[in-house]
């Protein structure tokens, strides 16, 4: 079992300019809210984090995977994502080409707002229950998954249709 951390002191790894390691930890990870809905990250991420001394600092990548469970964007039934998050950041303080990470204060590395972060950057554009799901009836909102070939009657005034559109944005 990885340990359970929120952050890391990477001056205690006592690595010189041009070593590196690679290091297994739990990070909590907080649910996610994504166009208006919340989404559940399963807790505990087990990320694999790299860490390089440069010459004045710190090069660093963070792997993880989340699986996010919450509401389809397009019908709303439960849907899953499995989102792979793999992110870098440089540390560099000094120098002509300083550099510095927000997420890291002092050798403390901040594990749990980067991974926040990083899965927040890396979220797919929708979440689907169904790689095809058919979404919800324009005019009814009937689940179309469930009802495909539903059939309403011809509307009879067109200003009533534009009226069901306004409602539905
Ligand atoms: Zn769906
Ligand atoms: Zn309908």
């Amino acid at each position: 079992m990885a340990q359970r951390v929120e952050s890391f002191d990477l001056g205690t790894l006592g690595l010189t300019s041009g070593e590196g390691r690679a290091l297994e930890f739990a990070v909590p990870v907080d649910e996610l809210r994504f166009g208006g809905e919340t989404y559940a990250t399963g807790g505990d991420a087990d990320i694999t984090l790299d860490v390089s001394h440069t010459t004045t600092g710190y090069a660093l990548r963070l792997r993880f995977a989340v699986d996010l469970h919450g509401p389809c964007t397009r019908c709303l039934e439960d849907a899953d994502a499995r989102v792979e998050v793999d992110a870098r950041e440089v540390d560099q303080p000094g120098g002509d080409d300083e550099l510095r990470s927000p997420y890291i204060d002092g050798s403390e590395l901040d594990l749990r707002s980067w991974a926040r972060d990083a899965l927040a950057l890396t979220l797919p554009t929708q979440i689907l229950c169904t790689a095809d799901c058919r979404g919800l009836c324009a005019r009814c909102g009937a689940n179309l998954n469930e009802d495909p070939d539903h059939a309403h009657e011809p509307e009879l005034d067109p200003r009533w249709a534009k009226l069901s559109e306004l409602k539905l944005d």
